[in-house]
């Protein structure tokens, strides 16, 4: 069994501690969001109570406590991810604007008529609508990689798609929708040897593994702070420094500039070059608090704590008729799949099921989690998506479980 004390845990977490139609609440929607610890809300309300100031601007002592706070932040994402430099850390609202900057930026400025951007169908809309903007924008073309029996990228098949058009790789770290985690590192490499520039989701890698961008070998790497126990509206890219200083800015404004006349403008130097007005700076250092929150566990139990839980629900779920479980079996292998579990049923609607599961204090997400491709892929309309995070026990599994058992015998 795991040594890992998940009654301690879940006493950091006082969003779980809510009843929903007089049941305790049984939180299985965290690939949407993860609840926050104390620590992180507290990291935020100390900003408005003790440093609130407008960052890099004024002179006064507020001001300078701000910047340093806020720039520890940028340093410790730096350490998390393991970047050769907090420039290379560009504060964003999530992995949904970074993605937008890096198509706006890099791919508008870089692609032509008929170059190929390789992208996977694993991809949620957020790495799908940027690229499509900008291949409408530069005449530029998708290519949609085909998924193995296991719906990862294969790293086998992959050079087989490589043409001497092929400028970026677009690839998602996990699947939100599946839970499978791609190989990245065999895949960039594969990209590297092409001269193909690699843009990677990381949006639900941050929260489950730790995450090293240099070992990876990607040029681009994105996520949202939400989902990793941080705040909303605060989210990371982090791009190898010489791409990104050779990119142009995006969005504009103060902060961003260095010189500005009616004649021309000259930009800062990275990152405030892609950081125009006020950034959000309780998001920033909430995001460092949820950092600091998880290097304080045991990563490794973690990892092991949630692997057990997520075969622990695959075989209780298998248990139950008229399930189909659609996540590709999950392996032993602990760096194959993250704790996600998505089900159809054979004779319910998923929407019927998810609201039945409400009344009984279950949060679990349903629909095509903005994944239409995927789902189009797979021949289904959508999923009912359990998503695990290391505060869940086997006790709520078993609810889960009695509870879905209670809800298919009365519907047959
Ligand atoms: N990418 C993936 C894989 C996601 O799961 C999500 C959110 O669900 C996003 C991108 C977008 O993240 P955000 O809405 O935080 O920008």
């Amino acid at each position: 069994m795991s040594l890992f004390n998940v009654n301690a845990v879940r006493q950091d977490f006082p969003g779980l501690l809510h009843s929903v139609h007089g049941h305790p609440l049984v939180y299985f929607d965290n690939a949407a969001t993860t609840h926050k610890p104390t620590s992180v809300i507290q990291a935020e309300v100390d900003v408005y109570q003790q440093s609130n100031a407008n960052v890099h601007r004024a002179s006064h002592y507020l001001s300078s406590v701000a910047t340093q706070r806020f720039e520890n932040a940028r340093k410790k994402v730096q350490r998390f991810v393991n970047a050769t430099r907090p420039e290379e850390i560009i504060w964003t609202k999530g992995a949904t604007e970074s993605l937008n900057l890096i198509a706006q930026s890099y791919g508008l400025s870089t692609l032509q008529k008929d170059d190929e951007i390789l992208i996977s169908p694993l991809e949620h809309h957020a790495n799908i609508v940027p690229w499509q903007i900008v291949a409408q924008q530069t005449g530029a073309k998708l290519k949609i990689l085909p998924l193995s029996h296991t719906l990862h990228i294969d790293p086998h098949t992959l050079p087989q798609h490589f043409s001497e058009k092929t400028r970026l790789l677009i690839l998602t770290h996990v699947s939100n929708a599946l839970g499978v985690v791609n190989d990245i590192a065999a895949l960039c490499k594969l990209a590297k040897q092409h001269k193909v520039t690699t843009v990677v989701d990381g949006a639900q890698a941050v929260g489950h593994f730790p995450i090293d961008v240099q070992q990876l070998g990607c040029d681009f790497y994105v996520f949202s702070g939400h989902k990793m126990y941080g705040p909303t509206g605060i989210g990371v890219l982090y791009g190898c420094y010489n791409l990104l200083e050779a990119m142009p800015p995006w969005q504009t404004g103060g902060e961003m500039i260095q010189q500005v006349s009616f004649e021309k403008t000259t930009y800062n130097q990275l990152p405030f070059k892609f950081e125009p007005g006020t950034p959000n700076i309780a998001g920033a250092i909430g995001l460092g608090a949820a950092i600091d929150y998880l290097e304080k566990l045991d990563r490794r139990q973690l990892i092991t704590y949630e692997h057990q839980l997520m075969n622990y629900l695959q075989e209780t779920l298998n248990t139950i008729p008229g399930i189909n479980i659609i996540t590709p079996t999950i392996s032993t292998d602990q760096s194959k799949n993250i704790p996600i579990v998505a089900l159809t049923f054979s004779h319910e609607h998923i929407q019927d099921i998810g609201m039945l599961l409400d009344q009984k204090g279950i949060a679990v997400r349903v629909g095509h989690h903005c994944t239409m491709p995927l789902m189009a892929y797979l021949g289904i309309a959508g999923t009912l998506r359990i998503s695990l995070s290391f505060y869940n026990t086997r006790q709520e599994i078993d609810w889960l479980v009695e509870s879905l058992n209670s809800i298919l015998k009365h519907s047959e």
